[in-house]
């Protein structure tokens, strides 16, 4: 089972490589457990514009760790705020500034992170950490790190925290388990992609038994928004346009979002990230594309498939990537372009 691309939806996602990597075995967990145990002082970094997974998994580290008794600081590089849907995850007292983080950390453990490239201003740090521990379920990641907690079957980096956790003894307490359940909500799109297996729910179960709310996360990360975000949606939707023909005839279906269009509904960049999952809805298009322009100007470009084209390749033809479904790229100026490009490339990729 390939891992899906999932949040960070401000983040170019990394292309998917053959050969993902093997699931880490017991001796690996044992030298993460032994490095963790060693230090007095851990630092972590998840990757920029974190997603709910990248995040909780982060804060439920930290405060395993801090258990413990170890000294933490947890960061993501620039632009450094917590995006508004995952404000309400508690612990967040652990993030400091990127430039905060201890300049050549002794331990630093990296989260949901493909490559160093996603840590932003933190790689440097990673490279100059005395060990290096890598937690992540990209199929894609590119075998970074000294010690690699790396399962792509695994259907979120919270499934990996929780393993690690319970292998350093630390029983889940009720903001462990709220962060670990909004990365498995979060990346399994509320327990409905494909990567929802038994094991999933297994978690779930256990995650709730230990506290975790699912009412309040489903409401904090997808069933909330201010007013002006319907106002910024209804405008979006109301300028979709639909192309039957496009994509080898299988349909796309597309709109834009201008930076002026938001901020006259006093709407930041990272509440966006849902609008796509209205779009996606159109039965007569297998291709959703939604253009988002960036407060410095640049446009990003998330794509959405419903299986039938794949969009790895195409948006890594455009200097992004992601997987099959789920894909995107950045784009340096006015999206008309690379909607002839897009649309070139659907067309041969059918
Ligand atoms: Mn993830």
């Amino acid at each position: 089972m390939r891992v899906r691309e999932t949040g960070g939806h401000d983040a170019v996602p990394r292309p998917f490589r053959a050969g993902a990597p093997a699931p880490p075995d017991d001796l690996e967990w044992d030298r993460a457990v032994r490095l963790i145990r060693a230090a007095g002082e851990v630092s972590l970094a998840c990757h920029v514009v974190p997603d709910g997974d990248a995040l909780g998994s982060m804060l439920a580290l930290g405060r395993a760790l801090r258990v413990l008794g170890k000294h933490v600081t947890a960061s993501f590089g620039e632009p450094f705020g917590v995006p508004a849907s995952l404000r309400f995850l508690p612990g967040q007292d652990i993030l400091v500034e990127p430039g905060r983080m201890p300049a050549a950390p002794r331990l630093l453990i990296a989260l949901d992170s493909a490559d160093p490239a996603r840590l932003g201003s933190l790689a440097g740090r990673a490279a100059r950490a005395g060990d290096l521990v890598v937690i992540d379920h990209h199929a894609s990641n590119a075998g970074f790190g000294g010690t690699r907690l790396v399962d792509p079957d695994a259907a979120a980096t919270a499934v990996l925290a929780e393993e690690l956790i319970r292998r350093l003894g630390v029983p889940l307490d009720r903001d462990m388990a709220q962060n670990l359940y909004a990365g498995l909500a979060s990346d399994t799109g509320s327990f409905k992609y494909p990567s929802t297996t038994p094991a999933v729910h297994a978690l779930a179960a256990r995650l709730l038994a230990a506290g975790a709310r699912p009412a309040a996360v489903a409401r904090e990360l997808w069933d909330r928004a201010p007013f002006g975000y319907l106002r910024v949606l209804a405008g979006a939707l109301a300028r979709a346009r639909l192309e039957r023909d496009a994509a080898g005839g299988r349909g796309l279906v597309w709109t834009t979002i201008t930076r002026a269009d938001r901020l006259a509904e006093g709407v930041g960049y990272d509440r966006l990230e849902g609008v796509i999952d209205q779009l996606r809805r159109t039965d007569e298009a297998e291709v959703a594309i939604v253009c988002k322009e960036t407060d410095d100007g640049r446009w990003y470009v998330s794509a959405r498939s419903k299986g039938g084209v794949d969009l790895s390749g195409v948006c890594a033809a455009l200097g992004g990537g992601g997987h099959r479904e789920m894909a995107g790229f950045l784009w340096p100026g006015p999206p008309g372009r690379a909607l002839d490009r897009l649309r070139a490339l659907l067309t041969a990729e059918t």
